[in-house]
């Protein structure tokens, strides 16, 4: 192995923002990851998965070593488009510094994590000397941000043809809430949206008993839905949350019962359901209230937990030796692609702030990336002690 030098994580990381890789763009974002790592002499693949009906998306896939323990860092390099451009005090693609914080596009959200992975693997890399007693690989997509159908899963499934099985991941989502890196996610709620059309019988106002108000059992079912709750939470996770999204009947007639009304719910829901369960739950609801329904799912991920053990042990101690103090393990939030690397092996989400993530003027600071890189690398050597 030739002799190494780790990249900055905060120069990093201004070069993937000013990569304008809005999903599904690749925007030159894995160009410039693969160039680095590349330099630190991992073997990188780049795929590029594509499904009809759904945009070709690029992807990187990179390793050094071939023993065990194998330690994969997950992420992505896509990012959600900056949204109202007159909003932002900078160039969202401009990877600016201003003060002591990188402000631009994706820089939590999680550019700055892949920043920091790389980092890290170059510090770690540089101090083992030729002499890596283990492998590490980077799983990075380009379609977190968006459907999710060309990137991670796939990565994974091309990565098992091949023999290629990590021993653990971690995947750098903006877990921090006071702090960066302050929470260790170990797992996600599963997250579900149901469509709900009630059907009925149109007819004049004037004489309703002609006619079935489809309205009034469309409210009395989601009356049923709001009223009690799914559960009470569970040992790692809060209590399962449903959410109506929006209501619909499109009547424009102060005189006419409709014939149809329709109705959108997210719910996300803890380990205690999976989907279907869910799915149960609400149709028993509307099924109280009218038989004329038609109730259809679309389904984001199941809950997971990643019981704690090595990895989350690990995390911690990292965090602990760079941070001072002991991180929390957490499951709230969204969904990840930690969802699908949970079916391969223990996965753990760890990260910076994200109270700007997706937001205008996105920020962070030299020294939450500085320390992150610490952390990863902290980790790293835990992981994969010396030989
Ligand atoms: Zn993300």
């Amino acid at each position: 192995m030739a002799a190494v030098t780790a990249p900055d994580p905060v120069e990093l990381a201004q070069r993937l923002i000013r990569c304008p890789s809005v999903t599904p763009t690749e925007g030159g974002a894995l160009d410039v990851l693969e160039a680095v790592l590349g330099g630190l002499g991992f073997r990188c693949t780049r795929l590029t998965f594509t499904e009809p009906g759904t945009p070709d998306v690029a992807n990187l896939h990179a390793r050094i070593g071939t023993g065990a323990p194998h330690i994969a860092f997950a992420g992505h390099t896509d990012v959600v488009p900056p949204g109202d451009l007159a909003a932002w005090s900078v160039d969202p693609f401009g990877g600016s510094q201003v003060g002591n914080e990188v402000v631009g596009r994706g820089v939590v959200d999680m550019k700055g994590a892949v920043a920091a992975f790389a980092a890290a693997a170059g510090r770690y890399l540089d101090a083992c000397g030729g002499q890596l007693p283990g492998s590490i690989s980077f799983i990075v997509t380009g379609d977190e941000e968006g459907p999710s159908i060309n990137g991670t899963r796939k990565l994974l499934q091309w990565m098992a043809e091949r023999g290629e099985h990590p021993d653990m991941c971690i995947v750098g989502e903006p877990t921090g809430g006071r702090k960066a890196a302050d929470t260790v996610k170990v797992g996600r709620r599963g997250s579900l949206t149901a469509a709900l059309t009630v059907h009925g019988t149109q007819g004049h106002t004037a004489y309703p008993h002609h006619a079935d108000n489809p309205v009034h059992r469309l409210v009395r079912a989601l009356n049923r839905m709001i009223n009690e709750p799914l559960d009470d939470g569970s040992a790692h996770f809060e209590p399962s949350a449903l959410q109506v999204t929006t209501v619909d009947v499109g009547n424009p007639a102060h005189n006419v019962i409709p014939s149809r009304a329709t109705a959108t719910l997210n719910i996300r829901f803890n380990d205690r359901h999976t989907s279907e369960h869910v799915m149960g739950w609400l149709r028993a609801r509307v099924h109280a209230e009218t038989q004329a329904f038609e109730l259809s799912p679309r389904i984001s991920g199941e809950s997971f937990l990643s019981p704690p053990g090595k990895l989350t042990d690990a995390l911690s101690a990292a965090v602990h030796a760079v941070l001072g103090e002991t991180p929390e393990l957490g499951t709230g939030g969204g969904t990840s692609d930690a969802r699908f690397i949970k079916d391969v092996c223990p996965v753990a989400e760890l990260g910076l702030r994200n109270a700007t993530a997706h937001r205008v003027d996105e920020r962070a600071t030299t020294d939450e990336l500085r320390a992150l890189t610490e952390i990863y690398h902290d980790a790293l050597t835990r992981l994969i002690p010396a030989a």
